[in-house]
């Protein structure tokens, strides 16, 4: 008797093919500034150090460790507890995400998308800084 499955030949690698807007969608993913907030903590001081000594290649390397530093910005997998960087997170695919964009589920209502989650981030960081202006000035 002949069978058609040949090991060698049926290699059957589960690489599906998913939308990258419909994973994005079933994520459950957590966003964690606490490193990017710690990373330009020090920026800042050696901003205000480079200010204070008036150099220039200091200011200008400021300049881009805070670019550098912005980018340190984690996520949480809420599926698998994964934790990577914020800007590889559009790729990230562990079982419980692909399982429910196999099965069409509805996407979670909870966490908010992690852009929503980083924009509000900032905004609180944003009225922090206003805050500390306002009662430096003041005080
Ligand atoms: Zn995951």
């Amino acid at each position: 008797m002949m069978t058609t499955f040949d090991p060698d030949l049926d290699t059957t690698r589960h690489s599906i093919i998913i939308d990258h807007a419909a994973l994005v969608e079933q994520q459950r993913l957590v966003a964690n500034p606490l490193l990017a907030a710690v990373a330009l903590l020090g920026v800042w001081a050696l901003f205000r150090y480079s200010l204070e000594v008036r150099n220039l290649y200091l200011f200008l390397s400021t300049l881009f460790a805070a670019c550098v530093a912005s980018s340190l910005v984690q996520y949480h997998c809420l599926d698998c507890g994964g934790t990577d960087l914020a800007l590889r997170a559009r790729h990230h695919a562990c079982s419980g995400v692909v399982g429910r964009v196999r099965a069409r589920a509805h996407p979670p209502l909870w966490p908010p998308a992690l852009r929503a989650q980083v924009k509000s981030w900032l905004l609180v960081a944003a009225f922090g800084l206003v805050l500390f202006a306002i009662f430096h000035h003041v005080g």
